[in-house]
């Protein structure tokens, strides 16, 4: 028996999602006193398999067959059933990444177990049940999740628990199961990428802008700054529903959760369903004129300024630091 980890890769790189998604898995198979088998499908490299043990994987299969070298959610899904199968795994870790969020449900189906979508925080077990917390409602509400099914899926939101390295190596083992033909009805020629801009939910460093900016006309500046610094652009709500910005960039309680080195906030206010999807950034860096703000107890640098002086002069800095 161990507890199944799906180790979701980019073009052969497994990044954060992943190795939250392995840490959340050893921090479970802990209690249930077991151990953690990840599955990875695609072409991987030997050491970046291996490197998974770092997070708590004793074992990783590895799938490497032809046909599914590009993600085919049916396909992928019907891996992962077997994996669980093969490993007796009464528990299948997956993150709830845009991939993941097709696969949870298709291999919970598989599995004929219950599915608890979007979990923030680590389940709790009780006589043969698990509850987790999970959002409800597109992020608009938490739910507490019960599932009293044998076997079990969880999606892990993503950003929502800690990476944490406990050292050692993962044993590689090949995994090969018979993959039906009506799972390979989807194939993929090309990829083709439609934006060099940073993405959010993975970005190291986020410049964020609220109301404070006016209207969508002054994000030019917003733009410029992520440019100079190499990040990712998000704002607040407000500044979404009003259609400045894309609903993808919202941050906070009811939209994405951030855990970046750099969040810098800009003409943002600080309201406490704000705070909740950034609070775990590294650093925090407040732009806003009004200096009781309440977004300026929480940062570790705040400038008390107009953005629209300060931020061009800003990145001017920067570009010149840069040279
Ligand atoms: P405001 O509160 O209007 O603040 C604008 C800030 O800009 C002010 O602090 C002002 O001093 C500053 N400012 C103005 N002009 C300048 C200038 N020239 N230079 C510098 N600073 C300037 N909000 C979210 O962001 N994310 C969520 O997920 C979210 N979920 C919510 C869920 C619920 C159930 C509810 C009730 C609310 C939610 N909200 C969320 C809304 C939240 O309560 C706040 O209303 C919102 O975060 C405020 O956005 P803001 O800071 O951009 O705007």
């Amino acid at each position: 028996m161990s507890v199944l980890v799906y180790a979701e890769h980019t073009a052969g790189s497994f990044r954060k999602p992943a190795y939250e998604a392995v840490s959340y898995a050893k921090a479970i198979a802990d209690t249930l006193d077991t151990s953690v088998t990840a599955i990875s499908i695609g072409p991987v490299d030997e050491s970046e398999l291996i490197s998974l043990g770092k997070y708590g994987a004793t074992t990783v299969l590895h799938v490497a067959a032809n046909e599914l070298k590009q993600f085919i959610n049916q396909a992928y899904a019907s891996v992962i059933a077997a994996a669980a199968d093969h490993v007796d795994a009464p528990l299948v870790i997956i993150s709830n990444s845009f991939s993941g969020k097709g696969l949870a449900p298709r291999v919970a189906a598989k599995l004929k177990g219950g599915l608890a979508d979007g979990a923030v925080e680590l389940p709790v077990f009780e006589s043969g049940k698990l509850t987790v917390k999970k959002t409800a409602f597109s992020g608009k509400a938490f739910a507490m999740a019960e599932l009293v099914s044998d076997r079990k899926v969880i999606s892990l939101n993503v950003n929502t628990f800690e990476v944490r390295e406990i050292g050692g190596n993962a044993r590689v083992e090949a995994f090969n199961p018979q993959v039906a033909a009506n799972d390979l009805t989807t194939v993929i020629q090309d990829i083709v990428r439609t934006t060099d801009s940073v993405s959010l939910p993975d970005a190291e460093i986020v410049v964020s802008g609220g109301r404070g900016l006016k209207g969508p006309e002054h994000w030019g500046m917003i733009e410029e700054l992520a440019e100079v610094l190499g990040a990712a652009t998000a704002c607040s709500k407000p500044v979404s529903d009003a259609g400045w910005r894309p609903h993808s960039e919202h941050v906070g309680q009811t939209g994405i959760t951030v855990s970046p080195k750099l969040y810098i906030a800009i003409g943002i206010s600080g309201a406490i369903q704000h705070l909740a999807g950034v609070s775990s950034s590294k650093t925090i860096v407040v732009i806003n004129k009004d200096p009781e703000a309440p977004f300026f107890k929480v940062a570790d640098y705040g400038i008390v300024g107009d953005a629209f002086e300060v931020v061009p002069k800003l990145t001017a800095a920067i570009k010149a630091y840069k040279g």
